[in-house]
């Protein structure tokens, strides 16, 4: 038996997660559950999977769940201090981090700190604090495992393969809902038009990222910490199916590649369940009726936020926290019909511009750039588009 904590359980990843454990009950047990506000689904989720323990971060809506679980064994707490409770209980194995952005940082090391294994679909954390993380895990010899697709996809293709023999890592792209457009046809396009992905159904931040393809930047560095490869060895390539999930890419010519329907069920059973492959009621991927596999160079020029990201890589240290804060500001004004499509990369460059690169932040520092990418967008870029704020 598995006894697993889920920070984010009402959103895409999270119930998704829940999804599968209804259907392994006698194998997996679920202890705690998180969310952000939303109280009513967090009320349904403890009905029905009677954890020990439950959070919501909203202090107002911790209240109202409170009320509605009285009935119910369950500890309800709130804010951070409830995220670091599930982080750190005895009762659990492993920790789904499903939590969208950085909010997931101080959890997800504190989980590993008390030997917890990291189901990590929360790559903002990996981004911002992968240096700190990762000597962690191995310190405590815990395991990160990979829900996010292609790092999923990569993690299969690395299986009994010498990581020495490693020469580079496809990262595949579906080039999102603009692929093939130019700079001048994405300048008006809406928060509406961006939230409709071809291929995948997911939160609404990480659809804007893929729009904007600060996904792909982002899911660069997550591999980057993940697999523990320099940035010169992974490679991008747009493959609009989305049934690669990603390659690997070995020293001699041999190409090995993991494919797919895309349905994120599939790389979170596989994280629960690693390393076993259990029976999945999902569609079987038909090669007659896909026909064909596509593939393409990512447009870098008209998606400038992913050149970025390879510069922020290159910066290391601090600056993958500028961008990846920048970017989850840009995008919740965006979100917010405050800026357009285009300013989102502007305001991730305009922030990399201004910021002093620190060498190894430690978490405090990773915070206080944080803070500073917020007041900085706040102050000096945006004053008068939030002055409304
Ligand atoms: P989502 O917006 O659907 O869900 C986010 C969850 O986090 C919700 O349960 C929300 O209540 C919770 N949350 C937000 N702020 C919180 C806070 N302050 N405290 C506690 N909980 C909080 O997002 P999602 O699409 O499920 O994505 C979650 C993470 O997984 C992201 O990092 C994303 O990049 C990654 N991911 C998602 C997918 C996908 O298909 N959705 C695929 C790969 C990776
Ligand atoms: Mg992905």
């Amino acid at each position: 038996m598995k006894r697993i904590g889920i920070l984010g359980a009402t959103g895409s990843i999270g119930i998704q997660t829940l999804e599968i454990v209804r259907d392994h009950r006698e194998d997996i047990q679920v202890t705690a559950l998180a969310a952000g506000s939303n109280a009513a689904l967090l009320e349904r989720q403890i009905r029905e999977f009677r954890p020990r323990l439950a959070a919501l971060y909203d202090e107002k809506a911790a209240k109202d769940l409170k009320e509605r679980v009285s009935d119910l064994n369950v500890r309800v707490s709130c804010k951070m201090d409830g995220l670091l409770e599930i982080a750190s209980m005895e009762e659990t194995d492993a920790l789904v981090t499903a939590v969208v952005g950085m909010i997931g940082v101080v959890p997800t090391l504190t989980a590993i700190q008390n030997g917890k294994d990291i189901l990590l679909a929360n790559k903002e954390t990996l981004v911002t604090a992968g240096h700190l993380l990762m000597p962690l895990a191995k310190e405590k010899g815990v395991s990160v495992l990979p829900v996010d697709s292609e790092h999923s996809a990569i993690f299969q293709c690395l299986n009994g393969e010498k990581r020495g023999q490693v020469k580079k890592i496809l990262l595949t792209a579906s080039g999102g809902p603009f692929r093939g457009k130019k700079r001048e046809e994405l300048a008006g396009v809406r928060a509406e038009d961006a939230l409709k992905h071809p291929n995948w159904s997911m939160g609404r931040k990480i659809t804007i990222d893929s729009a904007t393809l600060v996904n792909k930047g982002l899911e660069m560095m997550e591999a980057r910490w993940l697999f523990d490869v320099e940035p010169e060895r992974i490679q991008i390539v747009v493959q609009p199916q989305s049934v690669i999930h990603s390659m690997v890419e070995y020293v001699d010519g041999s190409v090995i590649a993991q494919l797919g329907l895309p349905d994120m069920k599939l790389p979170i059973q596989y994280a629960l369940f690693y390393p076993d492959r259990l029976p999945m009621k999902l569609p079987e991927l038909d090669f007659y009726e896909l026909s064909q596999i596509t593939f393409e160079k990512p447009d870098m020029e008209t998606f400038y936020g992913l050149k970025l990201a390879f510069d922020a890589m290159r910066a290391g240290g601090s600056m993958p926290t500028v961008y990846n804060a920048a970017n989850e500001r840009a995008v919740a004004l965006f979100l917010a019909h405050k800026i357009s499509f285009l300013q989102i990369a502007e305001i991730i460059e305009r922030c990399m511009q201004a910021h002093k690169t620190v060498e190894n932040p430690n978490v405090e520092t990773i915070l206080e750039t944080e803070s500073w990418t917020y007041d900085t967008i706040r102050r000096e870029i945006m004053p008068a588009s939030l002055s409304g704020e």
